[in-house]
Order: C-alpha cells, then sequence, then structure tokens
C-alpha cells in the first residue's frame, strides 16, 4: 500500500502559509479607481482618493 495521506490531507501550515502569501500580494489592479484630475482634467487611476493627478500633485508640491 501506498502511503499518500501528506499529499491528500491539506495542513493546516500550508493553509496559513497560503494567506500569509495572499496578504503580502500587492494590491490588485481591480481596486484601482478612475479619477480626474481637478487641476488639468487628466483621466488617471489611483488605488487611493486623489483630486490631482501625480503631475499636478509633483507641481503643486514644489
Ligand atoms: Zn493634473
Amino acid at each position: 500500500m501506498v502511503k499518500n495521506d501528506a499529499t491528500k490531507k491539506s495542513c493546516a501550515c500550508t493553509q496559513r502559509l497560503r494567506d500569509l502569501i495572499r496578504a503580502a500580494q500587492p494590491v490588485k489592479e481591480s481596486s484601482l479607481k478612475k479619477a480626474t484630475c481637478e487641476c488639468c482634467g487628466n483621466v488617471f487611476w489611483s488605488n487611493s482618493e486623489r483630486e490631482y493627478c501625480f503631475d499636478c500633485e509633483a507641481k503643486g508640491r514644489k
């Protein structure tokens, strides 16, 4: 008889590791929001609430 219980069972350690990997993964593109810059009207994508595009934000910081 072949002993293959280890491959059949889903070990709790493996499950935890999988959760860790999932949590460590970068933000998915689906979480990006479409936004329009209030300064130049450029449409851009951002994963956070923004009023200005990257260009205008960079300019405004100067
Ligand atoms: Zn802009």
